[in-house]
């Protein structure tokens, strides 16, 4: 597999696979508490990213993400583990690095949203720029190939992200994606497509959006930022079937008991898996280059995105053959008698009360 840098790779026109979602995946496997958000399993069961990050690999994805999502001092500080917040940067980072080097992917740092921004207050925007420039740091001392600043509701605080990036990440380029909620704006009142296109101007390497919609919803605004964006940009919906009525999978309703559904009642809304190739076959046909799933993601998804995309990851050798069912291949099953009553049984059988 080819280590090329990210960007030498984009412009060669390639594309660029990147899994996330280890926030949501880790809260389901029981290791991250949901509400807070913070991603304390990196030190107490470091070994667990390490697996999830060798999993992802092994659907396809092309980039090795540290698990700092959340990682930052204000969350730290909020669950009173900000002493550790060095200590739980390095150890992600430096999974991520090995994970990277043993399997011949990228490794990228992360920097996210805060929490604390406001439009026009300046001496909160330097709290964030504080907060950005120490873990940009440690990422470049740990020796990321590039550094994701990802799902800002706000351009002002996107663009905090880039300034770091680009002034303590010794060179290494800048992957920015913005967060679109129900309007086609960010909080800072910027039409998508515009605001990808600050992002770019000011110098990011890719651009694009991530989290909060579903494939469904976040396609058109993808079709409208690929108009206005030159260079690259990112798609990484969280894998929910999200509405026009709905267009986020925090407003998403139990279409049984009408209830909302988020954060912890989400897994009746999933994607199915056939919905995700669609995604991917559609964000192919419009030039998405890097794409991924967020909050919600899996590898069973993950390897639909990489063969949509022409890869053929490890996973691939256990590719789902239904015709090898004894049940539902459709010749194996003729060789079984007892199939066609199991079938009937299982799909079309009478209730007999
Ligand atoms: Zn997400």
């Amino acid at each position: 597999m080819s280590t090329r840098g990210l960007v030498e790779r984009l412009k060669n026109g390639e594309c660029i696979l990147n899994a996330e979602g280890y926030m949501w995946e880790f809260e389901r496997r029981g290791y991250l508490k949901a509400g807070a958000f913070i991603p304390e399993v990196v030190l107490e069961k470091p070994e667990l990213i390490r697996q999830m990050h060798l999993e992802f690999v092994h659907a396809g994805t092309d980039v090795v993400e540290a698990f700092t999502y959340y990682g930052h001092r204000e969350k730290l500080r909020l669950i009173g583990r900000e002493d550790d917040l060095e200590k739980l940067n390095r150890i992600a980072l430096k999974i991520a690095r090995e994970v990277a080097d043993e399997t011949g992917t990228l490794m990228a740092g992360g920097i996210c949203n805060t929490g604390i921004y406001v439009v026009g207050d300046e001496e909160a925007s330097d709290k964030i720029r504080a907060m950005f420039k120490e873990q940009v740091e440690w990422a470049v001392e740990e020796k990321a190939d590039f550094i994701i600043g990802e799902t800002f509701n706000d351009l002002g605080e996107g663009l905090l992200a880039l300034e770091a990036i680009k002034k303590y990440g010794n060179g290494v380029p800048a992957v920015i994606t913005l967060t679109p909620y129900i309007p086609d704006e960010t909080t800072d009142d910027v039409p998508f497509p515009e605001a990808c296109r600050r992002l770019e101007e000011a110098g990011a390497d890719v651009v694009g959006i991530n989290c909060g919609r579903g494939p469904r919803t976040m396609l058109p605004l993808l079709r409208e930022i690929k108009k206005v964006c030159q260079g690259p940009v990112a798609a990484m919906p969280v894998p929910f079937r999200t509405t026009d009525d709905h267009r986020t999978f925090q407003s998403l309703l139990d279409p049984e008991t009408g209830k909302s559904l988020y954060p912890l009642d989400l897994a009746c809304a999933m994607c199915s898996r056939s919905d995700i190739r669609q995604f991917a076959t559609e964000a192919k046909e419009i030039g998405i280059e890097y794409i991924g799933l967020c909050c919600g993601n899996a590898p069973n998804y993950f390897r639909e995105i990489a063969q949509v995309y022409g890869r053929q990851p490890e996973a691939s050798k256990y590719s789902p053959d239904i015709s090898q069912s004894f049940i539902f291949g459709e010749k194996i099953s003729k060789k079984y008698s007892s199939s066609d009553k199991l079938r009937q049984y299982m799909v079309s059988g009478k209730s007999t009360k």
